[in-house]
């Protein structure tokens, strides 16, 4: 369950890809060119980006050369075709994180994702605590005193967010296109429903959520 950037111009394959990631219990957004997968993967932020390599404008070795150059550390997995090869290794030596060769399996798609996901949040996070609260982000699992959360995907995706910033404000924008995707169509109260129902599941002994009106919310540290 990440938030995934798919940048890709083929618009049926893309459509797919969505799809069946979305499936697959992630959040995904679309850019069918180089010049709008920058503008996105330099706004926001993604657990991973799969970047198709032949792009109409910008290509998508020159796109992972600019935002590694920037210091953008996002896991990259470049889907390429067969005969690309040079781009392939010049992709790897870029600092792309792993590749797969068009055309695929979109539950090998979905393998190579979860390994790169695994391997990321290996570094970044084992499991984190916030008094009773303990999310591993790997199992992508959350208890509370021992209590299994059983989260549903918008629900866990809201409380990654907030436990990543624990102590700090997030706004309710961020929250939204977290959780939603920048380009879904979101209810003005969506956000409020979700920290809601997040609430209602952390419970008494869980962590509060705080209003910070008018600016969003705060995952409270006691
Ligand atoms: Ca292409």
């Amino acid at each position: 369950m990440a938030r995934i950037l798919l940048v890709e111009d083929d618009p049926a394959l893309a459509r797919g890809l969505a799809t069946s990631l979305k499936s697959a219990g992630h959040t995904v957004d679309i850019a069918e060119d180089g010049e709008t997968a920058l503008i996105a993967a330099r706004s926001e932020e993604f657990a991973l980006i799969t970047l198709d390599l032949g792009l109409p404008d910008i290509s998508g070795i020159e796109i992972l050369r600019r935002l590694r150059r920037e210091g953008n550390t996002t896991p990259i997995l470049i889907l390429t075709a067969r005969d690309a090869i040079e781009d392939r290794v010049e992709g790897l030596d870029l600092g792309a994180d792993d590749y797969l060769l068009k055309p695929f399996e979109p539950s090998e798609l979905e393998a190579r994702i979860r390994a790169l996901l695994r391997r990321a949040q290996g570094v970044a996070s084992p499991i984190i605590n916030v008094g009773l609260l303990e999310v591993d982000p790997a199992r992508a699992t959350a208890t509370v005193a021992g209590r299994d959360l059983e989260l549903r995907r918008r629900e866990w995706a809201m409380l990654e967010r907030l436990v990543a910033h624990v102590g700090k404000v997030v706004s309710k924008d961020r929250l939204a296109s977290e959780i939603f995707g920048y380009d879904e169509a979101v209810a003005p109260n969506a956000v409020e429903l979700y920290v809601a129902r997040l609430r209602r599941k952390l419970g008494d002994n869980g962590p509060e959520i705080r209003t910070i009106r008018g600016l969003g919310y705060m995952l409270m540290t006691s």
